[in-house]
């Protein structure tokens, strides 16, 4: 075959890649591209360190080497085996819903994010966590660092750059199709639904806001998503995780709760890159019925009784 004079190459290994396509970008608007995703992270694995060295100078100056909400880090998973811990799980929202971005830029034009999202949460107390991140197509694309701290000295330190305005990419329903998920999550996300819809229908009250309604319901969806006030985790008859985001909602003067049950599609693309896949999503007014989703471990949101 004539080589036609285009070329394209790992920026860490150098290896030759044939076409665009197969090319792995993080960073927006360099030409950086890489092969595989080791390489990704030993290309940037000298930065990583710089902002964990970062971290530790700052900690050393202001004291905080032993804050309270650094135990999250180390929180328990629902079960003793499962990888899933209340620290990915708020990383989650952090990377999708951050409540204050920042964008910093050298001369070069290369820019890095960072990324804060602020919690409330009844075992820690209000912290916030911090993400430094590349972003490409307005998504995280690779993490460089992050934390959580409760020190507002410690984030003002952090909050570099100019102050963005923008919504990153959320893993609404219109999300869902942009990935590739193989068939076999497909048909147990499709079993899920059966198995969880089936349940429902029983439980439900006649009183209830009938099935054929729930279409109207459909835009309280994303909020209940996006804000919930409580997520919870539990395991499934098949031993899979499954989270609970629950939001009471107000319509027309009548209160009614969002239920939103989600399996978490951990995607083989670039690191911290889950999405949340809903399985099944309803209205109810039911009181009973709500109490019956709050199932398992309380991930975020507060205490009730
Ligand atoms: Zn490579």
């Amino acid at each position: 075959m004539k080589f036609d004079g285009t070329l394209y190459y790992c920026s860490q290994c150098r290896k030759i890649i044939k076409t665009l396509d197969d090319m792995l970008f993080v960073e927006e608007g360099t030409p950086r591209g890489f092969c595989c995703e080791s390489c990704i992270e030993s290309f940037y694995a000298p930065i990583v360190l710089h902002f964990e060295e970062l971290e530790k100078q700052y900690r050393r100056e202001l004291n905080l080497n032993n804050e309270l909400c650094l135990t999250v880090l180390h929180s328990p998973t629902t079960e003793e085996e499962s990888g899933e811990s209340q620290w990915s799980l708020l990383m989650d929202q952090a990377i999708h819903h951050p409540d204050e971005i920042y964008r910093s830029e050298n001369q070069l034009k290369e820019e890095f994010f960072v990324l804060i999202k602020h919690f409330n949460d009844p075992n820690w107390g209000k912290f916030s966590m911090l993400i430094m991140s590349f972003l490409f197509d307005q998504q995280v694309s690779f993490i460089l660092a992050a934390t959580v701290t409760s020190s507002q000295t410690f984030l003002d330190r952090y909050r570099f750059g100019e102050k963005q305005q923008m919504d990153l990419q959320s893993p609404d329903a219109s999300g869902v199709q942009k990935m590739d998920i193989d068939q076999e999550t497909i048909e147990m996300l499709d079993h899920k639904k059966s198995v969880f819809l089936a349940e429902m229908i029983e439980e439900r009250s006649p009183a209830d806001i009938p099935i054929e309604q729930f279409n109207l319901y459909d835009d309280y969806f994303v909020p209940t998503l996006e804000a919930p006030d409580e997520i919870f985790l539990f395991k499934d008859r098949e031993g899979d995780e499954i989270y609970i985001y629950i939001k009471a909602h107000d319509n027309e003067g009548v209160s009614f709760y969002y239920v939103i049950l989600c399996f978490k599609y951990r995607s083989n693309m670039t690191n911290a890159q889950d999405t949340v896949l809903p399985i099944l999503a309803f209205p109810t007014v039911d009181g009973e019925i709500y109490h019956n989703y709050r199932r398992g471990t309380l991930i975020t949101g507060q205490l009730k009784n």
